[in-house]
């Protein structure tokens, strides 16, 4: 008997199948099985979609292929990764087939049935013991008691706002643990925002559960750990899938607790192809899955936080609220969380690097024995070099942006388009030999503190230890691990870096953090800037005095123009929801997120105007198919229209990049409107009027504008 099926195949995005076919097959396959099919020349992994198809009208049963073979051994894809895949093409206005596919190890294309055979049987041992090693479990404090008897008895989803080093991973630990001990098939996925930088949060699931009950998802596995950990995850041999943003769409078929560590994180955010937020993805999926769903952080987005706020309150009331106000360890008198310091640097010298009081205050902590973490969000030796006599700057030829001056190997680097050449010796527009700085990175600073320190002795009289920890000190594979250790070790005195330090590192001997120059962003023209650099000076805040016994006088010291900025006092008072507070109502008065729902269409060409002249041309379409169209004609009231703008980095690589900012109250009219836009982008860029244009993109739920 004949089989027809649609089956999910990788067609480029958006175009007119949707990345569904249809093929015949004399073999029943279910919905989910995994299958090589023929297209044009190639052969294809697919995804059976629809199992039963009726049987198609003539010229097309005559045009349909068969399917070649089904991939034998590995278990269908069940119905709530389907219903996943579906929701996020949908939502994100991608092709079907194409995330599909791209949420599959890239190996299962490739192997034959006696290598895939072999793989399952590697998978299925890894089948484990996850109950708790044999050691002690040790007692817990009074607010994860009651995280967990809430975690326990209400459906979530849950948003667990936990002051930094308020013993969050013990209670997702006890969480994972509760839900692993109520059915012997349950799994738990844990998502975190870089698996590199927080090494630890593995180390305690593996410690916990053991490794073999761990399947680990993240860009950086080579093809071969990639399927390996997939089939762990999608065998149900893994327990526990811990990974970054990818691991959300991983095939957990017995999915019951889905855990997102630092939700508010940016990276949660796919920056290509499906714009996905795995944050919002997890959400959705333990909603499909029945799973409980707790997102974890110190400093929430400002949508979990409206979420999370009762309706009586003038929240949304959509996730339980769970606080974690106290710090392990801290008692009511001594609460723990450092002191914050203001130092006003309109009445330092200009110039000033590091006021007087924090050069002192870094010196004690050095003569006692302890750490300090010193943030600076920049990394090179200068953002810019220039010519006093005519002006040069040292912009990229390709970026509108300028290139950074990186002194260890003397060259400009452009940090968008990666453009390296060697620092010239004389002002290329005019000869003079006296070119000079401006501004500072982490790499200066790094010289600049080892010099300024070179004659404050440690305990023991020897000379204070300076290390750096950003993008280019950590290339090398191995690299950030052995400094990170190096830390932990107590090897480094003073430690300087980029946002990299600021993560939610254990670091437990460093009593002093401060923040070097934050204020370039108060006054981003991007709305989420002050949520963003509130959560990073919070989060570095957060590394000082983890340690009960030594932190009692820890500090975080914040260097600014601008000491009187709302901000900066609520950090002073570690006031988290007083700034949510101030910044919504801001928000619901701008009509930004979570009072609206965003979207940009991008647009990326040889020139501006051709760039902008699709997103114009797009923008008049989409309101001219509303005449044929009465679900869409309801839409486009709902929908406001910006005009389309240069990005803030206008140009890449020699590319113009246009975007046109799409808002509305009404998520459902917006999801039609650009539902409407997908199709009528492809077809506007394959008119000649259009041939400039390199590539487009919708972006729903922006995070950067
Ligand atoms: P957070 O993620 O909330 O910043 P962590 O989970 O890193 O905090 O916990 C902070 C520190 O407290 C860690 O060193 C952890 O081992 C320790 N800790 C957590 N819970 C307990 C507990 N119940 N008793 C003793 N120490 C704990
Ligand atoms: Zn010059
Ligand atoms: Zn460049």
């Amino acid at each position: 008997m004949t089989h027809w099926l649609a089956i999910a195949v990788p067609t480029p995005a958006h175009s007119r199948v949707g990345g569904l076919l249809t093929y015949r097959s004399e073999q029943a396959l279910p919905a989910g099985s995994l299958v090589r099919v023929p297209l044009g020349q190639r052969e294809l992994l697919g995804v059976v979609w629809d199992d039963a198809l009726p049987p198609p009208d003539e010229p097309l049963a005559n045009q349909a292929r068969a399917v070649i073979a089904a991939l034998d051994g590995v278990p269908p894809l069940g119905a709530p990764w389907r219903r996943l895949i579906e929701f996020t093409a949908r939502y994100y206005q991608r092709a079907l087939g194409e995330v599909a596919l791209s949420a599959l190890p890239p190996q299962l294309r490739s192997l034959t049935a006696t290598q895939m055979a072999r793989r399952l049987k590697r998978a299925g041992r890894a089948s484990a013991d996850t109950s708790p090693n044999t050691t002690e479990l040790r007692a817990l404090t009074a607010d994860q008691t009651g995280a967990l008897a809430q975690i326990d008895h209400k459906p979530g989803p849950f948003l667990l706002f936990g002051t930094t080093g308020s013993g969050k991973t013990e209670v997702y630990l006890r969480a994972a643990q509760a839900a692993l001990a109520r059915d012997a098939q349950a799994q738990v996925l844990v998502l975190v925002p870089e698996i590199n930088l927080t090494p630890q949060l593995l180390a305690r699931f593996a410690e916990r559960f053991g490794d073999a009950a761990i399947a680990c998802l993240h860009s950086g596995l080579t093809p071969a750990q990639r399927l390996a950990a997939w089939l762990a995850a999608h065998t149900g041999a893994a327990r526990i899938v811990l990974g970054t943003r990818v691991a959300v769409l991983a095939s957990i078929p017995q999915l019951a607790l889905v855990v997102v560590d630092e939700e508010h994180d940016a990276s949660y955010k796919q920056q290509e192809g499906a714009r996905y937020s795995a944050r919002d993805l997890a959400l959705v999926r333990g909603r499909h899955s029945a799973a409980k769903v707790i997102l974890g952080s110190a400093t929430p987005s400002l949508e979990s936080w409206h979420a999370a706020t009762p309706v009586a309150a003038g929240g949304a009331g959509r996730y339980q609220l769970i606080t974690m106000a106290h710090r392990v360890g801290a008692s009511d008198a001594s609460p723990g969380l450092p002191r914050v310091l203001r130092v006003d640097m309109g009445r330092q010298p200009k110039g000033t690097l590091i006021a007087p009081p924090l050069l002192a205050a870094i010196g004690e902590r050095i003569a006692r024995g302890e750490q300090a973490l010193l943030l600076l969000n920049r990394r090179g030796w200068a953002p810019v070099l220039h010519c006093a006599d005519c002006g040069w700057k040292s912009e990229c030829p390709h970026c509108s942006a300028y290139r950074v001056f990186h002194k260890v190997d003397r060259t400009l680097r452009c940090h968008h388009c990666g453009l390296a050449e060697r620092v010239p010796r004389a002002c290329p527009a005019c000869g003079n030999l006296d070119i000079g700085t401006q501004g500072r990175g982490t790499e200066q600073l790094e010289a600049q503190v080892s010099a300024l320190l070179a004659g404050v002795p440690r305990p023991d009289g020897t000379p204070a230890r300076i290390a750096r920890i950003d993008a280019d000190s950590t290339r090398g594979k191995g690299r950030l691990e052995s400094a990170l250790a190096q830390v932990h070790a107590g090897d480094v005195d003073v430690l300087v870096g980029t946002q990299m330090i600021a993560k939610g590192h254990d670091f437990r001997r460093v009593t002093l953090v401060a923040a070097i120059n934050p204020d370039a962003a108060l006054f981003s023209s991007d709305f989420r800037a002050p949520e963003r650099l509130f959560a990073l000076l919070m989060q570095a805040a957060g590394r000082a005095g983890r340690d009960a016994a030594s932190g009692a006088d820890s500090q975080m010291w914040v260097q600014t123009q601008h000491p009187q900025h709302p901000l900066f006092a609520a950090l002073k008072a570690h006031d988290y929801p007083g700034f949510a507070a101030q910044q919504l109502t801001e928000r619901q008065q701008a009509g930004f997120p979570p009072f609206s729902h965003l979207a940009l269409l991008r647009a990326e060409a040889r020139s501006q105007e051709a760039a902008q002249a699709l997103l114009g041309a797009l923008a008049a379409q989409a309101q001219a198919a509303g005449a044929q169209d009465a679900t869409l004609a309801a839409a486009l009231p709902h929908v406001a229209w910006y005009p389309a703008v240069p990005l803030a980095v206008q140009r890449v690589a020699g590319i113009e990049r246009a975007q046109m900012l799409l808002e509305s109250a009404h998520r459902p009219a917006l999801q039609r409107v650009l539902a409407a836009c997908a199709p009528l982008l492809q077809a506007l860029r394959a008119t000649p009027e259009h041939r400039g244009i390199v590539r487009w993109a919708i972006d729903v739920d922006p995070q950067d504008l």
